[in-house]
Protein backbone atom coordinates (compact mmCIF):
# COMPACT_ATOMS: atom_id res chain seq x y z
CA UNK A 1 0.00 0.00 0.00
CA UNK A 2 0.66 3.42 -0.52
CA UNK A 3 0.84 5.25 2.66
CA UNK A 4 -0.06 9.11 3.25
CA UNK A 5 -0.61 11.12 6.26
CA UNK A 6 -4.46 10.90 7.84
CA UNK A 7 -4.80 13.74 9.92
CA UNK A 8 -7.15 13.64 12.54
CA UNK A 9 -7.12 16.67 15.12
CA UNK A 10 -4.10 16.03 17.32
CA UNK A 11 -3.29 13.03 15.67
CA UNK A 12 -2.14 10.87 12.79
CA UNK A 13 -3.88 7.60 12.38
CA UNK A 14 -1.28 6.18 9.61
CA UNK A 15 2.38 5.79 10.16
CA UNK A 16 5.02 4.94 7.69
CA UNK A 17 7.36 2.11 8.41
CA UNK A 18 10.43 3.17 5.60
CA UNK A 19 9.85 7.06 7.01
CA UNK A 20 9.92 5.61 10.57
CA UNK A 21 13.12 3.63 10.07
CA UNK A 22 14.57 6.59 8.52
CA UNK A 23 13.60 8.99 11.78
CA UNK A 24 15.37 6.13 14.34
CA UNK A 25 18.71 5.95 11.68
CA UNK A 26 18.46 9.20 12.04
CA UNK A 27 18.75 9.74 15.79
CA UNK A 28 21.15 7.27 15.75
CA UNK A 29 23.42 8.49 13.09
CA UNK A 30 23.18 11.82 15.29
CA UNK A 31 24.55 9.99 18.37
CA UNK A 32 27.23 8.08 16.69
CA UNK A 33 28.39 11.02 15.33
CA UNK A 34 27.94 12.79 18.60
CA UNK A 35 30.79 10.15 20.04
CA UNK A 36 30.62 7.76 23.46
CA UNK A 37 29.60 8.73 26.87
CA UNK A 38 31.16 7.48 29.84
CA UNK A 39 27.71 7.02 31.95
CA UNK A 40 28.73 3.42 33.23
CA UNK A 41 25.32 2.08 32.10
CA UNK A 42 25.58 -1.40 30.90
CA UNK A 43 22.30 -2.68 31.02
CA UNK A 44 19.25 -0.21 30.45
CA UNK A 45 15.90 -0.35 31.12
CA UNK A 46 13.35 2.16 28.93
CA UNK A 47 9.46 2.32 29.85
CA UNK A 48 8.11 3.92 26.90
CA UNK A 49 10.71 3.08 24.94
CA UNK A 50 8.57 3.68 21.51
CA UNK A 51 8.65 7.69 20.78
CA UNK A 52 9.58 10.87 22.01
CA UNK A 53 11.72 11.12 24.94
CA UNK A 54 11.57 7.56 25.68
CA UNK A 55 12.82 6.25 22.11
CA UNK A 56 15.67 9.15 22.24
CA UNK A 57 16.91 7.50 25.87
CA UNK A 58 17.29 4.18 24.56
CA UNK A 59 19.36 5.61 21.45
CA UNK A 60 21.79 7.55 23.58
CA UNK A 61 21.62 4.64 26.17
CA UNK A 62 22.80 2.00 22.98
CA UNK A 63 24.55 4.38 20.76
CA UNK A 64 26.32 6.37 23.28
CA UNK A 65 26.93 4.34 26.25
CA UNK A 66 26.88 0.95 24.92
CA UNK A 67 24.13 -0.25 27.16
CA UNK A 68 22.07 -3.14 26.22
CA UNK A 69 18.39 -1.59 26.70
CA UNK A 70 15.23 -3.77 27.30
CA UNK A 71 12.14 -1.47 26.43
CA UNK A 72 8.21 -1.06 26.59
CA UNK A 73 5.95 0.19 25.25
CA UNK A 74 2.34 0.45 24.50
CA UNK A 75 1.95 0.36 20.28
CA UNK A 76 -0.49 -1.37 17.76
CA UNK A 77 0.33 -3.42 15.00
CA UNK A 78 -0.86 -3.44 11.69
CA UNK A 79 -3.99 -4.52 10.75
CA UNK A 80 -5.96 -5.79 7.08
CA UNK A 81 -5.82 -2.23 5.38
CA UNK A 82 -4.71 -0.37 8.31
CA UNK A 83 -0.78 0.72 9.43
CA UNK A 84 0.65 -0.01 12.97
CA UNK A 85 1.27 2.71 15.49
CA UNK A 86 4.59 4.64 14.43
CA UNK A 87 5.88 3.19 17.75
CA UNK A 88 5.74 -0.56 16.62
CA UNK A 89 7.48 0.33 13.97
CA UNK A 90 10.27 2.39 15.90
CA UNK A 91 10.69 -0.34 17.73
CA UNK A 92 11.61 -2.44 15.14
CA UNK A 93 13.92 -0.71 13.28
CA UNK A 94 15.61 0.43 16.40
CA UNK A 95 16.06 -3.54 17.36
CA UNK A 96 17.19 -4.07 13.76
CA UNK A 97 19.54 -1.11 13.61
CA UNK A 98 20.97 -3.01 17.08
CA UNK A 99 21.57 -6.25 15.78
CA UNK A 100 23.30 -5.53 13.05
CA UNK A 101 25.56 -2.79 15.28
CA UNK A 102 25.90 -6.14 18.04
CA UNK A 103 24.19 -3.80 20.99
CA UNK A 104 21.59 -6.12 22.42
CA UNK A 105 18.41 -4.78 22.57
CA UNK A 106 14.79 -6.25 23.20
CA UNK A 107 11.17 -4.97 23.48
CA UNK A 108 8.12 -6.08 25.10
CA UNK A 109 4.59 -4.22 24.28
CA UNK A 110 2.42 -4.03 26.31
CA UNK A 111 0.50 -2.08 29.28
CA UNK A 112 3.82 -1.09 32.10
CA UNK A 113 1.70 -0.27 34.27
CA UNK A 114 0.40 -3.54 34.68
CA UNK A 115 1.70 -6.43 37.49
CA UNK A 116 1.72 -9.03 33.99
CA UNK A 117 4.51 -6.75 32.65
CA UNK A 118 6.27 -5.94 35.60
CA UNK A 119 6.35 -9.58 35.76
CA UNK A 120 7.69 -10.14 31.96
CA UNK A 121 10.21 -7.56 32.53
CA UNK A 122 11.57 -9.30 35.77
CA UNK A 123 11.57 -12.69 33.67
CA UNK A 124 13.46 -10.97 30.99
CA UNK A 125 16.17 -9.46 33.22
CA UNK A 126 16.78 -12.63 34.78
CA UNK A 127 16.90 -14.91 31.54
CA UNK A 128 18.54 -12.57 29.30
CA UNK A 129 20.30 -8.84 30.64
CA UNK A 130 20.63 -9.40 34.20
CA UNK A 131 20.65 -6.42 37.07
CA UNK A 132 20.41 -3.25 35.46
CA UNK A 133 22.07 -0.12 35.83
CA UNK A 134 19.16 2.92 34.92
CA UNK A 135 15.73 2.88 34.34
CA UNK A 136 14.32 5.72 32.49
CA UNK A 137 10.64 6.13 33.38
CA UNK A 138 9.36 7.70 30.05
CA UNK A 139 5.97 6.83 30.22
CA UNK A 140 2.52 9.57 28.78
CA UNK A 141 -0.95 8.06 28.55
CA UNK A 142 -4.08 8.85 29.02
CA UNK A 143 -5.15 6.01 31.18
CA UNK A 144 -4.25 3.80 33.55
CA UNK A 145 -5.72 0.31 35.57
CA UNK A 146 -4.45 0.26 38.59
CA UNK A 147 -3.17 -3.21 39.09
CA UNK A 148 -4.49 -3.59 42.76
CA UNK A 149 -7.52 -2.34 42.43
CA UNK A 150 -8.75 -2.76 38.45
CA UNK A 151 -9.89 1.13 38.66
CA UNK A 152 -9.12 2.75 35.26
CA UNK A 153 -8.06 6.10 35.47
CA UNK A 154 -8.42 8.56 33.00
CA UNK A 155 -6.69 11.93 33.36
CA UNK A 156 -7.62 15.20 32.51
CA UNK A 157 -5.50 17.70 30.94
CA UNK A 158 -7.35 20.70 32.86
CA UNK A 159 -6.38 24.17 35.04
CA UNK A 160 -7.58 24.30 38.64
CA UNK A 161 -9.41 27.80 38.07
CA UNK A 162 -11.29 28.76 34.54
CA UNK A 163 -9.03 30.07 32.18
CA UNK A 164 -9.04 32.20 29.59
CA UNK A 165 -5.97 31.54 27.38
CA UNK A 166 -4.53 31.97 23.63
CA UNK A 167 -4.01 28.18 22.09
CA UNK A 168 -3.96 27.50 18.14
CA UNK A 169 -5.85 25.07 15.87
CA UNK A 170 -2.57 23.36 14.31
CA UNK A 171 -3.78 22.04 11.21
CA UNK A 172 -5.86 25.61 10.47
CA UNK A 173 -3.16 27.95 11.71
CA UNK A 174 -5.91 29.55 13.80
CA UNK A 175 -5.05 31.49 16.56
CA UNK A 176 -7.61 31.89 19.14
CA UNK A 177 -8.86 32.39 22.39
CA UNK A 178 -10.03 29.08 24.34
CA UNK A 179 -12.05 29.04 27.71
CA UNK A 180 -10.88 25.78 29.41
CA UNK A 181 -12.99 24.75 32.59
CA UNK A 182 -11.15 23.57 35.81
CA UNK A 183 -10.90 20.15 36.64
CA UNK A 184 -12.89 18.39 39.66
CA UNK A 185 -11.36 17.34 42.77
CA UNK A 186 -11.82 13.96 40.95
CA UNK A 187 -10.37 14.76 37.83
CA UNK A 188 -6.97 15.87 39.97
CA UNK A 189 -6.98 12.74 41.92
CA UNK A 190 -7.00 10.81 38.10
CA UNK A 191 -4.48 12.30 36.74
CA UNK A 192 -2.42 12.25 39.52
CA UNK A 193 -2.95 8.26 39.32
CA UNK A 194 -2.11 8.27 36.14
CA UNK A 195 0.86 10.48 35.45
CA UNK A 196 2.08 10.53 39.03
CA UNK A 197 4.96 8.77 40.56
CA UNK A 198 2.91 5.68 41.98
CA UNK A 199 3.90 3.28 38.82
CA UNK A 200 8.10 4.54 38.63
CA UNK A 201 7.53 3.50 42.71
CA UNK A 202 5.58 -0.21 42.06
CA UNK A 203 8.77 -0.73 39.19
CA UNK A 204 11.43 0.12 41.40
CA UNK A 205 9.69 -1.98 44.40
CA UNK A 206 9.10 -4.95 41.93
CA UNK A 207 12.81 -4.77 40.32
CA UNK A 208 14.66 -4.57 43.85
CA UNK A 209 12.39 -7.41 45.72
CA UNK A 210 13.86 -9.29 42.39
CA UNK A 211 16.98 -8.51 43.29
CA UNK A 212 17.97 -6.72 39.83
CA UNK A 213 19.37 -3.23 40.41
CA UNK A 214 22.86 -3.20 40.42
CA UNK A 215 24.89 -1.46 42.93
CA UNK A 216 24.90 2.39 42.25
CA UNK A 217 21.59 1.77 40.04
CA UNK A 218 19.83 4.81 38.97
CA UNK A 219 16.32 5.71 38.00
CA UNK A 220 15.38 9.51 36.49
CA UNK A 221 11.81 10.45 35.31
CA UNK A 222 11.02 12.81 32.90
CA UNK A 223 8.65 16.44 33.97
CA UNK A 224 7.84 20.11 31.73
CA UNK A 225 8.01 22.70 34.36
CA UNK A 226 7.47 25.45 31.52
CA UNK A 227 7.79 29.22 32.29
CA UNK A 228 4.39 31.58 33.16
CA UNK A 229 3.24 31.28 29.75
CA UNK A 230 2.12 27.37 29.87
CA UNK A 231 1.81 27.37 34.27
CA UNK A 232 -1.89 28.04 34.06
CA UNK A 233 -2.65 24.94 32.05
CA UNK A 234 0.61 23.03 32.83
CA UNK A 235 2.17 23.53 36.12
CA UNK A 236 -0.29 24.72 37.72
CA UNK A 237 -3.36 22.50 36.50
CA UNK A 238 -3.80 18.83 36.87
CA UNK A 239 -0.74 17.45 35.28
CA UNK A 240 1.72 19.92 37.85
CA UNK A 241 -0.42 17.83 40.36
CA UNK A 242 0.80 14.60 38.81
CA UNK A 243 4.33 15.70 38.51
CA UNK A 244 4.86 17.27 41.77
CA UNK A 245 3.81 13.68 42.60
CA UNK A 246 6.79 12.49 40.66
CA UNK A 247 8.95 14.78 42.75
CA UNK A 248 7.58 13.13 45.70
CA UNK A 249 8.41 9.69 44.31
CA UNK A 250 11.73 10.30 43.40
CA UNK A 251 12.62 10.95 47.21
CA UNK A 252 10.54 8.12 48.47
CA UNK A 253 12.52 5.84 45.69
CA UNK A 254 15.88 7.70 46.46
CA UNK A 255 15.88 6.74 49.96
CA UNK A 256 14.88 3.28 48.98
CA UNK A 257 17.60 2.88 46.65
CA UNK A 258 20.42 4.03 49.61
CA UNK A 259 21.56 0.84 50.46
CA UNK A 260 22.70 0.21 46.73
CA UNK A 261 24.50 4.13 46.66
CA UNK A 262 21.63 4.51 44.44
CA UNK A 263 19.63 7.50 43.02
CA UNK A 264 16.18 8.67 41.82
CA UNK A 265 15.80 12.49 39.96
CA UNK A 266 12.75 13.87 38.26
CA UNK A 267 14.63 15.54 35.02
CA UNK A 268 12.89 18.87 33.64
CA UNK A 269 13.35 18.51 29.98
CA UNK A 270 12.21 21.38 27.42
CA UNK A 271 9.70 21.16 25.11
CA UNK A 272 8.91 19.44 22.08
CA UNK A 273 6.93 18.27 19.57
CA UNK A 274 5.76 14.95 20.67
CA UNK A 275 2.50 12.30 20.98
CA UNK A 276 1.86 13.51 24.72
CA UNK A 277 2.84 17.36 23.84
CA UNK A 278 0.33 17.80 21.11
CA UNK A 279 -2.65 16.69 23.25
CA UNK A 280 -1.95 19.84 25.85
CA UNK A 281 -3.89 22.77 24.70
CA UNK A 282 -1.75 25.84 24.48
CA UNK A 283 1.61 24.13 24.06
CA UNK A 284 1.17 24.08 20.71
CA UNK A 285 1.61 27.89 20.15
CA UNK A 286 3.96 27.85 22.91
CA UNK A 287 6.03 25.58 21.23
CA UNK A 288 6.08 27.19 18.14
CA UNK A 289 6.98 30.86 19.19
CA UNK A 290 9.62 29.23 21.08
CA UNK A 291 10.77 27.52 18.07
CA UNK A 292 10.96 29.96 16.52
CA UNK A 293 12.91 32.00 18.96
CA UNK A 294 15.43 29.21 19.79
CA UNK A 295 16.38 28.79 15.74
CA UNK A 296 17.02 32.52 15.02
CA UNK A 297 19.06 32.22 18.94
CA UNK A 298 20.87 29.56 17.26
CA UNK A 299 19.98 27.69 20.26
CA UNK A 300 17.22 24.95 19.35
CA UNK A 301 17.98 21.68 20.36
CA UNK A 302 15.34 18.61 19.05
CA UNK A 303 14.36 15.68 20.80
CA UNK A 304 17.54 13.79 20.46
CA UNK A 305 20.45 16.47 20.58
CA UNK A 306 18.36 17.05 24.14
CA UNK A 307 18.76 13.73 25.08
CA UNK A 308 22.03 13.38 24.23
CA UNK A 309 23.14 16.14 26.52
CA UNK A 310 21.61 15.05 29.49
CA UNK A 311 23.26 11.74 29.39
CA UNK A 312 27.26 13.54 28.48
CA UNK A 313 26.45 16.40 30.88
CA UNK A 314 23.99 15.31 33.91
CA UNK A 315 24.23 11.16 33.75
CA UNK A 316 28.07 10.92 32.56
CA UNK A 317 30.49 9.98 35.05
CA UNK A 318 31.73 12.79 37.20
CA UNK A 319 29.26 15.23 35.99
CA UNK A 320 28.22 18.21 38.11
CA UNK A 321 24.54 17.50 38.28
CA UNK A 322 22.63 21.20 37.55
CA UNK A 323 20.22 20.68 40.67
CA UNK A 324 17.39 22.69 41.30
CA UNK A 325 15.47 23.55 44.80
CA UNK A 326 13.41 20.68 44.72
CA UNK A 327 16.57 18.52 43.68
CA UNK A 328 15.41 17.71 39.77
CA UNK A 329 17.79 17.66 37.42
CA UNK A 330 17.54 21.15 34.88
CA UNK A 331 17.70 20.75 31.08
CA UNK A 332 15.56 23.05 30.44
CA UNK A 333 18.02 26.04 31.53
CA UNK A 334 18.08 27.22 27.68
CA UNK A 335 14.71 27.11 27.24
CA UNK A 336 13.80 29.26 30.14
CA UNK A 337 16.94 31.40 29.51
CA UNK A 338 15.84 35.74 30.40
CA UNK A 339 17.05 35.61 26.81
CA UNK A 340 14.46 33.36 25.27
CA UNK A 341 11.72 34.04 27.65
CA UNK A 342 11.82 37.57 27.21
CA UNK A 343 11.30 37.47 23.65
CA UNK A 344 8.84 34.95 23.84
CA UNK A 345 6.54 36.73 26.08
CA UNK A 346 6.86 39.54 23.94
CA UNK A 347 5.41 37.69 21.38
CA UNK A 348 2.68 35.76 22.78
CA UNK A 349 0.32 38.97 23.26
CA UNK A 350 1.05 39.88 19.90
CA UNK A 351 0.68 36.87 17.70
CA UNK A 352 -2.67 35.86 16.16
CA UNK A 353 -3.89 34.04 12.91
CA UNK A 354 -2.68 36.82 10.81
CA UNK A 355 1.08 36.92 11.63
CA UNK A 356 1.63 32.96 13.01
CA UNK A 357 4.17 32.71 10.44
CA UNK A 358 6.21 35.70 11.06
CA UNK A 359 5.71 35.37 14.89
CA UNK A 360 6.52 31.46 15.25
CA UNK A 361 7.31 28.49 13.54
CA UNK A 362 4.45 26.59 12.46
CA UNK A 363 5.97 25.08 9.75
CA UNK A 364 8.71 23.56 11.88
CA UNK A 365 5.82 22.09 14.48
CA UNK A 366 4.20 20.90 11.74
CA UNK A 367 7.67 19.05 10.16
CA UNK A 368 8.42 17.56 13.50
CA UNK A 369 4.98 16.60 14.10
CA UNK A 370 5.29 14.37 10.83
CA UNK A 371 8.20 13.22 11.54
CA UNK A 372 6.56 11.44 14.32
CA UNK A 373 4.82 9.23 12.21
CA UNK A 374 7.74 8.97 9.56
CA UNK A 375 6.50 11.66 7.13
CA UNK A 376 8.70 14.23 5.39
CA UNK A 377 12.02 12.68 6.14
CA UNK A 378 14.50 13.13 3.01
CA UNK A 379 15.54 10.14 1.60
CA UNK A 380 11.94 8.05 1.51
CA UNK A 381 10.20 7.64 -1.17
CA UNK A 382 6.72 8.25 -0.65
CA UNK A 383 5.75 7.18 -3.34
CA UNK A 384 6.61 3.83 -2.93
CA UNK A 385 4.91 0.55 -2.32
CA UNK A 386 4.96 -0.31 1.71
CA UNK A 387 4.27 -3.71 3.46
CA UNK A 388 2.33 -2.42 6.68
CA UNK A 389 3.16 -5.69 8.17
CA UNK A 390 6.95 -5.38 7.50
CA UNK A 391 6.54 -9.10 6.44
CA UNK A 392 5.64 -10.15 10.30
CA UNK A 393 2.41 -12.40 10.55
CA UNK A 394 -0.10 -10.66 11.95
CA UNK A 395 -2.75 -12.01 14.56
CA UNK A 396 -6.44 -10.90 13.53
P1 LIG B 1 5.35 10.15 23.76
O1 LIG B 1 3.88 10.22 23.58
O2 LIG B 1 6.21 10.51 22.61
O3 LIG B 1 5.78 8.67 24.24
C1 LIG B 1 5.10 8.00 25.25
C2 LIG B 1 5.60 6.58 25.40
O4 LIG B 1 4.87 5.93 26.44
C3 LIG B 1 5.45 5.70 24.15
O5 LIG B 1 6.58 4.86 24.03
C4 LIG B 1 4.22 4.84 24.48
O6 LIG B 1 4.17 3.59 23.81
C5 LIG B 1 4.45 4.65 25.97
N1 LIG B 1 3.25 4.26 26.71
C6 LIG B 1 2.11 4.95 26.88
N2 LIG B 1 1.23 4.24 27.64
C7 LIG B 1 1.87 3.08 27.97
C8 LIG B 1 1.50 1.94 28.73
N3 LIG B 1 0.33 1.85 29.36
N4 LIG B 1 2.40 0.93 28.81
C9 LIG B 1 3.60 0.99 28.17
N5 LIG B 1 3.99 2.05 27.46
C10 LIG B 1 3.15 3.08 27.36
O7 LIG B 1 5.67 11.06 25.05
P2 LIG B 1 6.86 12.08 25.39
O8 LIG B 1 6.44 13.44 25.00
O9 LIG B 1 8.16 11.54 24.96
O10 LIG B 1 6.76 12.06 26.99
C11 LIG B 1 7.56 11.20 27.79
C12 LIG B 1 7.78 11.87 29.13
O11 LIG B 1 8.50 13.11 28.94
C13 LIG B 1 6.48 12.24 29.86
O12 LIG B 1 6.64 12.03 31.24
C14 LIG B 1 6.35 13.74 29.58
O13 LIG B 1 5.60 14.42 30.56
C15 LIG B 1 7.82 14.14 29.62
N6 LIG B 1 8.10 15.44 28.97
C16 LIG B 1 7.65 15.70 27.71
C17 LIG B 1 7.90 16.95 27.14
C18 LIG B 1 7.41 17.28 25.75
O14 LIG B 1 7.45 18.47 25.38
N7 LIG B 1 6.98 16.31 24.96
C19 LIG B 1 8.64 17.91 27.85
C20 LIG B 1 9.13 17.58 29.12
C21 LIG B 1 8.84 16.35 29.67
Amino acid sequence: MIIKPRIRGIICTTAHPAGCAAHVGQQIDHVKSAGPIDAGVGNALILGCSGGYGLASRIVAAYGCGAKTLGVSFERPPADKRTATAGWYNNIAFEEASNTAGLTAQTLDGDAFSDQMKADVIRTLKADTGKIDLLVYSLASPVRADPKTGVVHRSAIKPLKPLSIKTINVDRGEVSQVDLEPASAEEVAATVAVMGGEDWQMWIDELKKADLLAPGFRTIAYTYLGSELTWPIYWGGTLGKAKEDLDRAAREIGDQLSDLAGSARVVSLKAVVSQASSAIPVVPLYISLLFSVMKKAGLHEDIISHIYRLFATQLAQGAQLRLDDADRIRMDDVELSDAIQSEVKRRWPLVNTENIAELGDLAGYHEDFLKIFGFGLKGVDYEAEQDPTLGRAIAD
